[in-house]
């Protein structure tokens, strides 16, 4: 008899060389470190040219393939040429994390192990345990929660909100996963008129409409005014309809308020009412010793929203939501079809199957990095960093308040710091359009990334630090140069 020849004829996309793929790997990690290193080096944001562009977007579609170290090079070319500068030590647009150099390398493992976090019985599952354990200890979260990791904080807002609706509902008599909303009473939620825009993108996909949404106005601090909360569900429960959730702000996207948290627990306790908090920005404020009073209240939520990429730093995606029930949790999400079927051996067993918490089946493998961080950071760290900012945010507050022409415009409750160039003898239409244009300049040149906004009707220049390479002088820089791109375009703009 012959032996049967080996004959590989099937395509696989591993490398053909892996040697050749090793040498280009080093190369792009050596790349990535330098370019971390050296980020202070560079403008904090450019332009991207409209050629640049038009040129990118012409890109045909790939038929053949290309050498991995020409697609590489294409990258270098066209797409780290103009990043988003949220890395720069100046970005301090909107809120958005920094991210860290080692957190790149625990995505670059993540992917390599590739994973389907949606459930079976690996490690994987294991690891994301284990770090929403971490999450509700550090949070102070009750023990007995259940949580998921998410992408962010708009889909731990929905996640919980839809929780919230379902559990409220049924307590109701309707049975809103078999039945809809057909037969539901008028919904009606609580929040304030600073609560993230997230909030009503939710109660739109949960089918309740923005209508459901009761908007209760602030104090002169931007926090919920609870008497006219009071009031509204009051009104609204003699009108027929059917309140059913609060959600509090722990850490405002304007302005960095913080609603009275423990109030609003008592609210929602006497009212029985279902208590979200959107911590996005503000609940891993509680690991700074200093700031955590200023949060009490916010574990006792049944449901508490926060994000990781934000001031945790982790690179985007990553998210959380805690639920104070885990039997409501699950009963929310909780689908199993024959192909789906937990098992008690074998690769489908698993105490845990994540998909049954949320609405995504598959699901990657966020917890690595933030498990990797939180090791390698530990949460005192973390805490330092945040409070750091905390405490940035107040220096720059008195160089804008020490600053004749500056004008501060909200109260500074936590990182975020609102004001605005503001010589005597200018309407605010007139100081809107400068500050904006002060703005654009600021970003255009190259020199920083603040955002911008509107509080009672006055564009100013937002800075919300979520940034552990910001340094004290930076804001010397960036009040410098407000004052000197203010007074060269004070009397060049055109007239309103
Ligand atoms: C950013 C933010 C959100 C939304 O979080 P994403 O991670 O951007 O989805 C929700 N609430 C507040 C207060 C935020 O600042």
């Amino acid at each position: 008899m012959t032996a049967i020849e080996p004959r590989i004829t099937e395509e696989n996309l591993d490398p053909a060389d892996w040697d050749a793929l090793r040498k280009t790997a080093h190369r792009m990690v050596d790349d990535m470190l330098t370019y971390l290193q050296s980020v202070r080096d560079r403008p904090a944001w450019r332009p991207i040219p409209s050629e640049h562009k038009a040129a990118f977007n012409a890109s045909p579609l790939p038929l053949e393939p290309q050498d991995i170290d020409q697609v590489y090079e294409d990258y270098n070319n066209d797409v780290l040429s103009y990043p988003m500068g949220n890395i720069h030590p100046r970005f301090w647009a909107w809120v958005i994390g920094t991210g860290t150099p080692s957190a790149a390398l625990y995505e670059m493992l993540a992917a390599g192990l590739n994973p389907n976090v949606g459930g079976g019985d690996h490690m994987a599952n294991q690891v994301e345990k284990l770090v929403i354990e971490w999450c509700k200890e550090m949070l102070g979260y009750p023990a007995e929660a259940s949580g998921l990791l998410v992408n962010g904080g708009s889909m731990a807002n929905l996640t919980g909100l839809n929780v919230a609706r379902n559990v409220k509902l049924l307590e109701a008599g309707i049975d809103v996963r078999t039945h809809g909303l057909t037969a539901a009473p008028r919904l009606r939620l609580y929040c304030s008129s600073e609560t993230h825009s997230s909030v009503q993108r939710a109660a739109e996909v949960l089918g309740m409409g923005s209508e459901s949404i009761h908007t209760i106005p602030v104090d002169s601090e931007f926090r919920i005014d609870l008497a006219a909360l009071q009031a509204a569900i009051n009104v609204d429960r003699d009108a027929g309809s059917l309140p059913f959730c609060v959600i509090g702000s722990a850490g405002t996207t304007n302005t960095g308020s913080i609603d009275d948290l423990n109030a609003l627990a008592d609210l929602c306790e006497r009212e029985h009412l279902w208590y979200h908090v959107d911590g996005a920005i503000g609940a891993v404020a509680a690991l700074s010793p200093a700031t955590l009073p200023r949060l009490h209240g916010m574990e006792r939520a049944d449901s508490l929203a926060f994000d990781m990429h934000k001031w945790l730093h982790i690179p985007f995606e990553a998210g959380c939501i805690l639920i104070r029930s885990r039997e409501q949790h699950y009963n929310t999400f909780t689908l199993t079809p024959p192909y789906l079927v937990h098992s008690t051996r074998g690769t489908a067993g698993g105490d845990l199957w994540p998909s049954d918490y949320g609405i995504q089946l598959s699901r990657g493998f966020l917890a690595l990095k933030v498990w990797m961080s939180l090791k390698e950071h530990g949460i005192r760290k973390l805490g330092r960093s945040i409070q750091q900012n905390i405490d940035q945010a107040q220096y720059l507050k008195a160089l804008v308040e020490a600053a004749p022409d500056l004008e501060l415009l909200a109260p500074v409750a936590l990182n975020i710091v609102c004001f605005r160039y503001a010589p005597s003898g200018m309407d605010d239409a007139a100081l809107n359009a400068l500050n904006e244009e002060i703005l654009l300049q600021i970003q255009e040149q190259g020199i920083a990334v603040p955002s911008g906004t509107k509080l009672n009707g006055k564009y100013a220049l937002r800075v919300s630090i979520t940034n552990h390479r910001t340094l004290r002088e930076d804001f010397d820089l960036l009040v410098r140069e407000v004052i000197r791109l203010g007074k060269a375009f004070a009397h060049s703009l055109p007239k309103q």
